[in-house]
């Protein structure tokens, strides 16, 4: 969608700038677009040298384009963005952020998103290195989900990577080394990639095509508990883990809880 955008927005003074949070932006009018990128699941909108937007779709969110003046704030409207030549409509966006940019003497490693695991290339070993910045007790779970690590994975990809690998989601980070990051991110990524194709969702079919087949809901543990680990036939569980107490699925003997702890 980045690449779509660039020509529309890049170098064109705005007319309005609306998000739902801030209401009418007057004080960015006038400004230019100086950059539009997509990061992850992340669309960054460079305004002057000041602001970025920063949208992310979520399951229901899509843009609309129209003429200038055809743009107006309807109940799902998340944010607005008119140039001379199109005005830009994105309705029911998970999330809309307008924020200030930070002051480069400030910034640390962290302040920004983490290479996108989608994109052509992705250094691996970069992404293990940041996830070494984190504070040493932070559950796997969450780090996996730290869109500054990684960009990318979400609450999906987190269970059914956390599966793959046999670890419990509850697992701090110092208690595993890097060979085990560096597999579950390598993973997250292989998994992305075959499911950036339209249509149903597929974990297993990547992992084992033969199994995938005869699967109707083709995921190893997300959304199943209660029925059967579909590699050792013991019931899948659910918990709610982390900051924003998130649903994680897993199987208790796939992914034995031996390692948590254990800093
Ligand atoms: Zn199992």
């Amino acid at each position: 969608m980045a690449r779509a955008l660039e020509p529309v927005l890049v170098d064109a003074p705005l007319q309005r700038l609306w998000t739902r949070e801030h209401g009418d932006v007057a004080r960015l009018v006038g400004q230019t677009v100086r950059g539009v990128e997509a990061i992850g699941k992340h669309l960054l909108v460079a305004i002057a040298d000041t602001h970025v937007l920063r949208l992310h779709m979520g399951m229901r969110g899509r843009l609309l384009q129209a003429a200038p003046d055809r743009v107006w704030v309807a109940w799902d409207t998340s944010a607005i963005l008119v140039t001379d030549a199109r005005g830009l409509v994105w309705r029911n966006a998970r999330t809309v952020e307008l924020t200030k940019r930070r002051d480069r003497g400030r910034s640390s490693a962290l302040d920004c998103l983490g290479p996108d695991l989608l994109a052509t290339e992705c250094d691996i070993a970069a992404v293990v290195a940041r996830a070494r910045l984190l504070p040493p007790e932070t559950a796997l779970v969450e780090v996996l989900l730290d869109q500054r690590i990684a960009a990318g994975i979400g609450n999906v990809y987190k269970s059914e990577v956390l599966f793959l690998v046999g670890v419990d989601p509850r697992t701090a980070l110092a208690a595993v080394d890097d060979a085990l990051l560096e597999r579950s991110y390598a993973l997250a990524r292989t998994l992305m990639q075959a499911n950036v194709r339209a249509g149903p969702r597929d974990t297993v079919g990547v992992v084992e095509p033969r199994l995938g087949r005869d699967l109707q809901g083709r995921a190893w543990v997300y959304r199943r508990s209660g029925q059967p680990c579909r590699r050792c036939g013991d019931q899948v569980a659910m918990v709610r883990l982390g900051r924003d107490a998130r649903s994680t699925y897993w199987c208790a003997t796939c992914q034995p809880s031996t390692k948590v702890n254990r800093v």
